[in-house]
């Protein structure tokens, strides 16, 4: 196996920079052939990953957090390659789908165990997802994390509830038509719209509690829009996964969504935040081959 390992030293407030040591001792210990390459800015894992892909590498890995692979899968769409993941984010839902350990040490010797298996591969925006979107509430989350609370001192579920605290206060949402699979068409005033291939984001949130990430079909979650009161009470379901019981939340499972909204809002794409206001998502079933325990 020929790897390329892309490290984002700025994930995890410098938790892959610290990574690197480990990374490096555990390949060279096995007599893979790899080579490290550490990221600058915006952009240059996803041209480092096609490089990659086109100079015939079997795998890259990705040690950073959901951002890093979201990069990473970008360089790879298409191509005949592996993705391993090395969790070092604050978020990592992508590695809790594909069922890695947040031990580095652990995380590695997965990827040299050899063993893959394909998952679906998103895209909407004109780019590839391997987790999970969501549009509205949750991506101006997304967006509180990004903006106010990247050095803040904790992480995981309390950091993203802290968020989701300070995002209530400042929502504005909008109206939004929803098409699945050209015969369910849902029209709502919404909280959230979560379309997810894993079931998970926001550092371990079970969104989509029941997706399967290698059926070929998006499960997608709408909650209509609450009061801040209601929505802190209702809170705790989200974080555990029971919210899909409450009569605010629907799921539905399809291959081809179209959102339409009245207006531009943040969406979020594997914990990286962008805008629309129209979507046409399009699945690649077993279109990610992935290293897996
Ligand atoms: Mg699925």
């Amino acid at each position: 196996m020929r790897a390329k390992i892309i490290v984002n030293p700025k994930a995890g407030r410098g938790k892959a920079q610290i990574a690197i040591p480990i990374i490096h001792r555990v390949f060279a210990s096995r007599k893979i052939e790899f080579d490290i390459y550490v990221t600058e800015g915006p952009g240059d894992a996803t041209d480092e990953a096609q490089r990659a892909a086109q100079r015939g590498y079997d795998a890259v890995i990705s040690a950073g957090g959901d951002g890093t692979a979201n990069e990473v899968v970008n360089g790879i769409a298409g191509h005949d390659i592996t993705l391993g993941i090395i969790p070092c984010g604050s978020g990592n839902d992508l590695a809790i789908s594909m069922e890695i350990p947040r031990d580095i040490e652990q995380a590695c010797q997965i990827i040299l165990a050899g063993k893959t298996r394909k998952r679906d591969l998103g895209r909407v925006i004109d780019r590839y997802f391997a987790n999970a979107v969501g549009v509205g509430f949750d991506a101006q989350v997304a967006r509180t994390v990004n903006k106010h609370l990247k050095n803040f001192p904790i992480r995981g579920v309390p950091l993203y509830t802290l968020a989701i605290l300070k995002t209530l206060l400042q929502y504005q949402g909008c109206e939004a038509r929803i098409t699945i699979d050209d015969k369910t068409v849902i029209n709502l005033h919404p909280l959230l719209i979560a379309v997810g291939i894993g079931r998970t984001y926001g550092g371990g949130i079970p969104i989509v509690p029941h997706a399967i990430a290698d059926d070929g079909l998006y499960d997608i979650c709408t909650v209509e829009a609450l009061g801040s009161l209601e929505a802190i009470t209702k809170l705790p379901k989200a974080l555990k996964g029971t919210h899909i019981d409450d009569p605010k939340a629907t799921i539905t499972r399809g291959s081809h969504v179209r959102i339409q909204l009245s207006t531009v809002m943040p969406l979020h794409m594997d914990g990286e935040v962008f805008e629309a206001d129209s979507m046409e998502f399009s699945i690649i079933p077993g279109g990610l081959r992935v290293f897996h325990p």
